[in-house]
């Protein structure tokens, strides 16, 4: 759940591209590439399923296809939302059970990538909250308070806060990066 560097950065550059196209992801159609084993599988599918529901009519409806088990090794990420599980000893961060990166097109995004800790065990919330950094774009909303991840609004959002799956602070927050297009 925890981003490195890279991620902070990115989002940075998207914060100070701001303007006109804020949205994540253009398009009408952006795949989600689920690569994952069987046990993530179904929890990656409803997410998406659950955001697709929330999102406002403007924003990309999010395809789920499921692909063979790969490992994120071996996978070669293409336009859109590629979902894949990575081995324990390429999270740098002991605690960190998954991470989701984006890169920047010329027009808003053009991949995702979502790696899941081998080792991590199957959770709906821990799906729901990288779906919906890759799906909406959305930095860490959480601080460490006595070694102890916090989350601002806890019971409202499965990103910046603690549900298994979208919430209403999810919903807002998708309907202001999605409607001005
Ligand atoms: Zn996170």
């Amino acid at each position: 759940m925890r981003l490195g560097t890279m991620i902070a950065t990115l989002w940075l550059v998207l914060s100070l591209a701001g303007g006109a196209s804020s949205s994540p992801w253009l398009g009408r159609r952006v795949v989600v590439y689920d690569y994952t084993s069987p046990e993530w599988r179904l929890l990656i599918k409803t997410a998406v399923n659950q955001f697709n529901a929330v999102l406002p009519k403007s924003a990309p409806r999010f395809a789920y296809q499921s692909m063979r088990h790969k490992s994120c090794r071996d996978v070669r990420p293409r336009r859109g939302i590629s979902v894949c599980m990575d081995a324990d000893e390429n999270f740098d961060d002991p605690f960190m059970t998954a991470g989701t990166s984006w890169e920047l097109g010329s027009r808003g995004y053009s991949r995702s990538l979502v790696r899941i800790r081998t080792s991590a065990e199957p959770d709906s919330r821990v799906a729901c909250h990288e779906m919906a950094h890759a799906i909406l774009g959305i930095g860490e909303g959480w601080t460490l308070v006595d070694g102890r991840m916090v989350f601002p609004y806890p019971d409202q959002s499965c990103v910046w806060g603690e549900l298994t799956s979208p919430g209403s602070f999810d919903v807002e927050y998708a309907r202001r990066k999605y409607s001005r297009r």
